[in-house]
């Protein structure tokens, strides 16, 4: 055996590019367009004249992050778990929950970064094909023996709501279903973009303990650069995952993160004031795109999934390489015929627009 055949060889997976050059109109990776609450930078400010900190270990638990976010949400501090962004979160979860040997679910069309993980970790899954309107059905989730189309229990169960990259909110009712007819496996709902006009899961967390939600500071609160992302769940699946992470990686979690974080979610006014604005952004920027001939699912995050109908997509993505315009594209079965189009500021969508019509020859 050589040393290749040692080596743990996985496919990783590919985030949006971050480009050097300035000037591009950046909606390909579903950051806020807005800067962080004006506390944030205070915070900052005043970490910047105690340097000095730096030399010690930050708290391991982030407490300080995790209390504000407890009181935050109205739940106890036992019930969340903080983390490197959710990817760090979802990476912790995939390795501390999903180890019964059997298949996990998750949606076809949705984040790739799932397959990834379980990929790493060599956990069977089995993809379960969402809608031709890429809704998902939440029957394909709930064992037969429960009134569902699931052959047999599952290992586990994630998915985001609202998906990504389609956008499409999940109801509540369906998502009760799905968890209460799984009482024996963790189901983890990826809360990613919740806070653009979504309803969280996290009320059902007070009843179930086998859920846990996840979420992130990286785009309704504008903090992607300072990489956290929590999860809150019953103390009993927060116990076990912080086993986890103390047998990974004690120190996750930085002191200016902790800190920026906490005086983030303190700041419930700003935060309401720019996730209203990427709402109200994304319905005018919806209803133009329509008019100029794309298609496109219901939106409830800070995103828009749009086919154009009047040319090529991949052509249409090139185009607006071209002019300065970064949005997403997936060159794969199902999705290949859509954009995913992040919600910048009004400017950003009117350069759009702009843009859309000169390559349509209308300007
Ligand atoms: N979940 C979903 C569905 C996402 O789209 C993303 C962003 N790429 C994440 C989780 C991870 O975000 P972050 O690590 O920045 O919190």
């Amino acid at each position: 055996m050589s040393f290749e055949d040692k080596i743990r060889r996985v496919e990783p997976y590919v985030a949006g590019e971050q480009p050097k050059i300035a000037g591009l109109i950046k909606l390909n990776t579903n950051e806020c367009p807005y800067p962080p609450s004006p506390a944030v930078k205070e915070t900052l400010r005043e970490l910047e004249e105690e340097s000095d900190r730096l030399r010690l270990y930050p708290d391991m638990d982030a407490q300080e992050l995790v209390d504000a976010i407890a009181a935050h949400y109205g739940v106890a501090s036992e019930r969340v778990f903080a983390g490197i962004g959710s990817d760090d979160v979802l990476a912790m979860c995939f390795l501390t929950f999903f180890t019964g040997g059997e298949e996990i679910l998750f949606p076809d069309v949705t984040y790739s970064f799932y397959e990834v993980w379980a990929g790493l970790y060599r956990i069977p899954y089995r993809l379960i094909p969402v809608r031709d309107d890429f809704t998902i059905d939440a029957a394909d989730y709930i064992p037969a023996q429960m009134g569902g189309r699931a052959a047999k229990p599952a290992g586990g169960i994630i998915f985001p709501n609202p998906n990504a990259p389609t956008a499409i909110e999940m109801g509540q009712e369906d998502i009760e279903r799905i968890v209460s007819s799984n009482p024996d496996c963790v189901v983890i709902v990826d809360e990613a973009y919740v806070d653009f006009g979504a309803a969280s899961a996290l009320p059902l967390t007070e009843k179930y303990d086998n859920l846990l939600v996840v979420q992130t500071f990286s785009k309704s609160r504008a903090m992607a650069g300072s990489r956290i992302g929590f999860a809150i769940g019953s103390p009993m699946l927060i116990r076990y995952l912080k086993d986890v992470k103390f047998s990974f990686n004690s120190y996750t979690l930085n002191l200016q993160s902790i800190k920026a974080g906490r005086a983030a979610v303190e700041d419930d006014d700003y935060f309401r004031e720019i996730t209203g604005k990427v709402i109200r952004t994304r319905e005018w920027f919806a209803q133009e795109l329509r008019g100029l001939g794309f298609d496109m699912t219901d939106s409830r995050t800070n995103f828009l999934f749009a086919k154009p109908l009047f040319m090529d997509t991949g052509e249409l993505f090139r185009k607006l390489r071209e002019n300065r315009i970064l949005v997403r594209h997936w060159d794969r079965p199902r999705i290949g015929d859509y954009l995913r189009i992040t919600v910048g500021t009004d400017d950003d969508m009117r350069e759009v627009i702009n843009v859309i019509r000169k390559i349509r020859g209308e300007i």
